[in-house]
């Protein structure tokens, strides 16, 4: 937020401020989607849908979890929501009691952490390193599991990292669930589509033994470039779904009526989104593969190749020790972060913020001349770290 508010404060005083720190697509959401939406509003459909989601909603969402991911579920196992980030919360929310345990992987998405807080459990971090891909090890996981051990957080494809989780190391960790019978999980599949090959999505659920203890949550907001829809959605076993779901009911209702039309369009465009998704799936590959590209001829700078999702996590902590006339020293992710903006007047966020001091963030939700750009400003500052 303090990056932000600088960069915001920079652009107002007419500073020409490359912004990398969006959590959100730059591509307009889909027409077809959008014209759901519009008509939606023109047929009057403006009144309160059910508490879960519209029955065709939840209908068409069986179908992709069963066509996309071979998951088996009925339209009373899945809770429509005002997007993912309810669905995860109220998840977390329905499960975990006052001293339970709620396990992250780091680098982790910014509201896993303070989501456990919310709910009065426990958030514990497990840690994990570039070197692995920023994948969790298992031997990490059981080392961290006791009695008051509630939920796990798993995010794949990751924000911040872009990890994949491969489904053998999935099906490891499923073992050392399986040991755990009051341990269950919450899967983020949010940008299970944008993911570049050869990496493949697995659905946790789908492992033996998973679905009874899994929630699979995700939602349109990525893949579909709908943010500012609101609507993502939370598959789980009856039990869970009917406490999220007297959770939801209290606190907003069922989601927007008109996102829900645009969500079924979004869900009739095909498989993994047909043509549309491909196409930003596309152009976001080739932003990887530039900025990977670019990074990579930085020296000391060390990076995993993102397999998926919109960010590239980058361990610059090589460079932290250095002082710069006028600035001072550049200790840390947050003055690495301070540093850019006001020598590059580029925006990032820094990975302190997901858990890994070591790394900063960069979205490429921007087109590949921005990101051009922004390396070579990025470039000739970090020259004045050397
Ligand atoms: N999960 C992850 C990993 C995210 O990065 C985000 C958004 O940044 C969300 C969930 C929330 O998505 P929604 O817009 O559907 O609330």
């Amino acid at each position: 937020m303090a990056i932000t508010d600088h960069a915001t404060a920079l652009v107002q005083a007419g500073v020409p401020v490359i912004r990398l720190a969006a959590g959100e697509p730059d591509f307009d959401t889909p027409a077809a989607i959008a014209e759901a939406g519009i008509s939606a509003i023109r047929q009057g459909y403006t009144r309160y849908t059910p508490n879960a989601g519209t029955l065709e909603l939840r209908k068409a969402i069986c179908h992709k979890l069963r066509e996309e991911n071979g998951l088996s579920y009925t339209p009373d196992q899945i809770l429509v929501s005002n997007g993912a980030k309810q669905s995860c919360m109220q998840a977390v929310l329905a499960v975990c009691s006052p001293g339970d345990e709620v396990l992250v992987p780091a680098p982790y998405w910014v509201s896993y952490p303070e989501m456990a807080r919310l709910a009065d459990a426990t958030p514990v971090i497990l840690p994990t390193d570039i070197s692995d891909n920023f994948l969790l090890r298992p031997e990490s996981l059981a080392a961290k599991l006791n009695e008051k051990s509630r939920v796990l957080i798993l995010c794949s494809p990751s924000n911040p990292t872009g990890s994949v989780y491969p489904k053998e190391l999935l099906e490891e960790i499923a073992d050392i669930v399986r040991k755990h019978p009051r341990l269950l999980v919450l899967c983020d599949e949010m940008y299970e589509h944008i993911i570049y090959p050869p990496a493949k999505h697995t659905s946790f659920a789908s492992l033996p033994g998973m679905w009874e203890r899994t929630f699979t949550v995700n939602g349109f907001s990525k893949a579909f470039a709908m943010t500012g829809w609101r609507l993502g959605y939370l598959a789980c076993p009856n039990q869970f779904l009917a406490a999220c779901a007297k959770i939801q009911s209290q606190i907003t209702s069922g989601a927007c009526s008109i996102s829900q039309k645009a969500g079924l369009a979004a869900l009739n465009l095909g498989f993994a989104g047909g043509e549309a998704v491909a196409t930003m799936v596309k152009a976001f590959q080739e932003r990887r593969d530039f900025l990977v590209k670019s990074f990579r001829e930085l020296p000391g700078v060390k990076i995993s190749e993102p397999q998926g999702a919109f960010y590239l996590f980058v361990d610059f902590s090589s460079y932290y020790g250095s002082e710069v006339e006028g600035f001072g020293i550049v200790k840390d992710s947050e003055s690495l972060c301070r540093f850019l903006l006001d020598k590059a007047q580029v925006a990032l966020v820094p990975g302190d913020a997901f858990g890994d001091d070591k790394c900063v963030r960069i979205s490429y939700a921007a087109s590949l001349s921005t990101l051009q750009a922004a390396v070579e400003k990025i470039k000739e500052a970090m020259v004045l770290l050397e």
